[in-house]
């Protein structure tokens, strides 16, 4: 009996003690809740969009025949990296006269 009650002592300092790490650990790691050199998300996201610096899309779009002349143009651009050639891309796309090939098998 007494070897299970102290088997049952040990166990419950345990847990008690894992409990305790869990519940305090975070506010010893970081007080605060947030890193000294924190940048809002839409910061960022205007930094990334801003870094678009190989060719910049025009705020009123592409005609259908303007991106189709635009994808011809940005033969050596991707549309990972340029706005223009990446609206022009998603123009075609919406009116149907590019296919992109994730979809290609579905149709
Ligand atoms: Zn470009």
């Amino acid at each position: 009996m007494p070897a299970e009650l102290m088997t049952l002592t040990v166990i419950a300092a345990v847990v008690a003690g894992m409990g305790l790490i869990v519940y305090f650990l975070p506010s010893i790691i970081d007080p605060d809740g947030t890193p000294e050199s924190s940048v809002p998300a839409g910061e960022i996201l205007h930094r990334v969009a801003s870094e678009d610096t190989c060719h910049h899309a025009p705020e009123i779009g592409y005609t259908v025949d303007d991106a189709h002349a635009m994808m011809r143009e940005r033969l050596d651009c991707t549309i990972d990296r340029c706005a223009a050639k990446r609206m022009a891309y998603t123009t075609l796309v919406e009116s149907g006269r590019i296919v992109p090939a994730s979809e290609r098998h579905v149709r």
